[in-house]
């Protein structure tokens, strides 16, 4: 039976239980609206842990003023039934005001880090992740917590705050899980009308490019940037953020490609921002 948790002390209840009986336990947090790519990182955590929370909380300091907290995809009973059919055994679904107590005036801020990639054009953005993930291990206290390295720039943000602040839980990141065409699955892919769809694939089809230059001994950074543009160049109406080789740890600018470098890029897609990267070989 799979229980739904709406209170951080419910949580942290249930946790401090699972532990006395010397069960591990993993989380899952997510923003809902799941999709295959969350129900891969629940099959890790069923598949390494005894249980398993799955949070589901559209996460308001994360977004910018002109972003789409609002309209985010919201389908908690689908969501639900996700979880349940993984064997995930608690979804943990707060309130905003339970997790941002009337006048919460406290964030983490993990620094340098939090101004690169994603960070640079959505300012703001990663004070709000790290600050709502702090507080969902503060209270779950997981053994392990597992993030996609889909939002691979907020995996390396995570992984500072977690070294930094000695939170006693190993991280965990799985793999992009994509649709047939390329596609990294996404909850804003809902808004790609089926023209914008096909323009998107302009991302993936641009990591794979990287990556095949790679694999072929091309190993400077430049080279493989441009390479990258030169893909975008042929969907005009997708607007680039960002084309970057980086560090996977600090999020530096990279001159050469390194086993475990980072090769990420952003565009609008319309008025909907997509992301996609490649851990190279
Ligand atoms: P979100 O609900 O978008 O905040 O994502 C919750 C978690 O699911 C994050 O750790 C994401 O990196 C992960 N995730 C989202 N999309 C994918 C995907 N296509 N493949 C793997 N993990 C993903």
């Amino acid at each position: 039976m799979m229980r739904i948790l709406h209170s951080v002390s419910d949580l942290r209840r249930l946790a401090r239980t699972h532990r006395r009986d010397g069960k591990t336990l993993g989380l899952v947090p997510t923003m809902g609206a799941l999709h295959a790519g969350h129900a891969s990182l629940i099959q890790a955590a069923v598949a390494s842990c005894d249980k398993v929370a799955v949070s589901i909380f559209v996460n308001p300091t994360q977004f910018g003023p002109n972003e789409d907290f609002s309209r985010y995809p919201r389908s908690f009973d689908a969501d639900c039934a996700l979880v349940s059919g993984e064997g995930a055994g608690v979804v943990f679904a707060p309130t905003v005001e339970e997790l941002y107590p009337e006048g919460a005036a406290s964030f983490v801020e993990v620094e340098g880090l939090s101004g690169r990639l994603d960070g640079a054009s959505r300012p703001g953005h990663f004070r709000g992740v790290a600050t709502v993930v702090a507080k969902l291990l503060l209270a779950a206290e997981p053994d392990r917590v597992f993030f996609g390295q889909k939002d691979a720039a907020q995996v390396a943000v995570l992984r500072r705050m977690v070294t930094d602040l000695r939170f006693p839980t190993e991280v965990v990141v799985c793999p992009i899980i994509r649709e047939p065409d390329g596609l990294a699955l996404s909850s804003r892919n809902i808004y790609l009308s089926p023209e914008e769809h096909r323009q998107a694939l302009v991302l993936s089809r641009a990591v794979r490019r990287v990556e095949a230059l790679v694999a072929k001994g091309q190993r400077t950074a430049s080279a493989l940037v441009s390479a990258a543009r030169r893909i975008f160049a042929a969907e005009p109406e997708v607007r680039i953020d960002y084309v970057e080789l980086v560090d996977w740890a600090t999020l530096e600018p990279a001159e050469t490609a390194l086993p475990g470098t980072l090769f990420a890029v952003a565009a609008w897609v319309g008025a909907t921002r997509l992301i996609d990267n490649t851990i190279l070989a």
